[in-house]
């Protein structure tokens, strides 16, 4: 099997070359989209059952509103359209005809849109115009719905998973007849975000809110979860929006409150996308593969048997029956890889390359031993395990494997945040080691962009729980009250 580019020689190529071999993904014929393979929409699935799940159990309900949203729409908010208008796929013509010239097709000049629609970017503006028909009184609030989605941002720069001019993702739209409903909202579902990511996906996160320059468009606040990548670089895994009032004044919005006066509604927005998968990608995986924490994995223990005849066979087939029996009953996925055509040692690497969390293997000798022998893929170690309590002894290393992937990544994110007091340290250190830089800024835009275009570095953040410090601006010198989080980001 072809091996593939190490981390150390060349971090990107590595991933790219990883996504592919994995059978993740693959790019397509069409410029910045990608094709998601079944391995990979096994993934997402997996991600959308646990994150619905959690949607629901904070009273959240799923609905579907068009993919196109009419030119005027997107208008209506000016931040908003100012923010999506550089990346929208705009369309234009409902019909095709034949060329003159016999060759292909072409658009017809007579079937021309009398207003242009625009592929989603986003779909604030299309449900809010919506909302505007649902919204009449207080009893219609809160209104807390979600929709499973594909969206497209024209991005030039692009890279499977991470970003794609097309995407998969969840977005969350919620009325609220309050400002501090709408906040404590935005909040939770930064929560369940960090929830999910940190113990699903196994990757720690900062949560914070973005500097202005950073912040939706269209939002008063924008709340963040801020991943590290093996690279030093960060990465947003997750947004939530406190959108104030502006599109609810954007598409006259209003509702009678309790004491009969027309009030606008506030809204708020969230979501996390398919980047996700890039982020599991990133954060776990070595050289050898992909590393999936068990609680996102597809298939959490895989069964190799060695044999040597058919009776070998159906001696292991025997206890391999009996074995993926128990581990379904206790919830936990398991293929028994039992073909011939392929020999072990190439399910091993391709097991390994997947990332499947635990593997067993049972050969002659291990059943005249009545034992089996183990292989935990965060660790690349083996061990022997008797058949007895065989299911609960994996049950448990998956538990444990989970833990220790997250605490290898939260070990090696902690070890990328820096403190720095000048700006000379700050491009030495982001040079050097990268990860994320801790320090003070004076709150301005204008030093914010400088930076950026000195240095890549963006403010990724002003974590949540940053403590109020006297301090001065790295590279002003004015004033500051506390710490923010520089880094370069994908
Ligand atoms: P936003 O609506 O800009 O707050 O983004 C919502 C979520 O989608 C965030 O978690 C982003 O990290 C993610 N996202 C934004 N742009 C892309 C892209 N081009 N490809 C994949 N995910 C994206």
């Amino acid at each position: 099997m072809a091996t593939l580019t190490s981390r150390e020689e060349d971090y990107s190529k590595w991933y790219n070359e990883l996504v592919i071999k994995a059978d993740m993904a693959e790019n397509s014929g069409v410029r910045g989209c990608m094709v998601i393979k079944p391995y990979g929409y096994a993934i997402w699935e997996k991600m959308q059952r646990q994150l619905d799940q959690m949607f629901k159990d904070t009273g959240h309900e799923n609905a579907y509103f068009p993919l196109f949203i009419p030119k005027s729409y997107l208008s209506k908010e000016s931040d908003h359209v100012e923010g999506f208008a550089k990346e929208c796929a705009v369309v234009t013509h409902y019909r095709l005809k034949n060329s003159p010239d016999g060759n292909g097709v072409q658009v017809d000049p007579n079937a021309k849109l009398e207003e242009e629609l625009i592929v989603r970017p986003t779909s604030e503006t299309i449900i809010w115009n919506t909302y505007k028909n649902w919204i009449k009184s207080h009893r219609d609030l809160p209104i807390l719905i979600n929709q499973w989605a594909n969206v497209v941002r024209w991005e030039m720069r692009t890279r499977l998973f991470l970003r794609t001019a097309e995407f998969l993702w969840q977005e969350g739209h919620t009325a609220h007849v309050s400002r501090e409903e709408a906040i404590d909202e935005a909040e939770k579902m930064l929560k369940v975000y960090t929830e999910f990511v940190e113990n699903f996906m196994a990757i720690p996160v900062i949560q914070g809110v973005k500097s202005p320059a950073e912040r939706f468009a269209g939002a008063e606040e924008t709340y963040c979860i801020e991943a590290m990548m093996q690279d030093g670089k960060a990465l947003q895994a997750g947004t939530s929006h406190f959108l104030g009032q502006n599109f609810a004044k954007a598409f006259d919005v209003k509702y009678q409150s309790k004491e009969g006066k027309q009030e606008y509604v506030w809204a708020t927005s969230w979501g996390v996308s398919t980047r996700l998968i890039g982020a599991l990608i990133m954060s776990h995986s070595d050289n050898n593969g992909l590393v999936l924490p068990p609680n996102i994995a597809p298939i959490q223990v895989v069964i190799v048997p060695i044999h040597r005849n058919e009776e070998q066979l159906k001696a292991i087939s025997e206890l391999a029956v009996i074995l993926t029996s128990q581990l379904k009953k206790m919830g936990i996925s398991v293929k028994f890889d039992d073909r011939i055509e392929y020999k072990p040692g190439w399910k091993f690497n391709e097991y390994e390359l997947k990332g499947i969390p635990v593997r067993v293997t049972i050969g002659p000798k291990d059943l005249e031993n009545k034992q089996v022998e183990i292989a935990r893929r965060d660790k690349l170690e083996k061990h022997q395990h008797s058949i007895d309590r065989l299911a609960e002894h994996i049950q448990n290393l998956l538990l444990d494997i989970q833990q220790n992937i997250f605490n290898k990544a939260k070990l090696h994110r902690d070890s990328l945040i820096t403190e720095v007091n000048s700006y000379e340290e700050f491009k030495k250190i982001l040079d050097e080691k990268g990860g994320f830089i801790s320090a003070h800024w004076d709150g301005s835009v204008e030093v914010e962009e400088k930076i950026k275009a000195e240095t890549k570095a963006t403010i990724r953040c002003i974590p949540l729980d940053a403590k109020e410090e006297n301090g001065i601006c790295i590279y002003s010198g004015n004033p500051s009250k506390r710490r923010v989080l520089f880094a370069r980001a994908y």
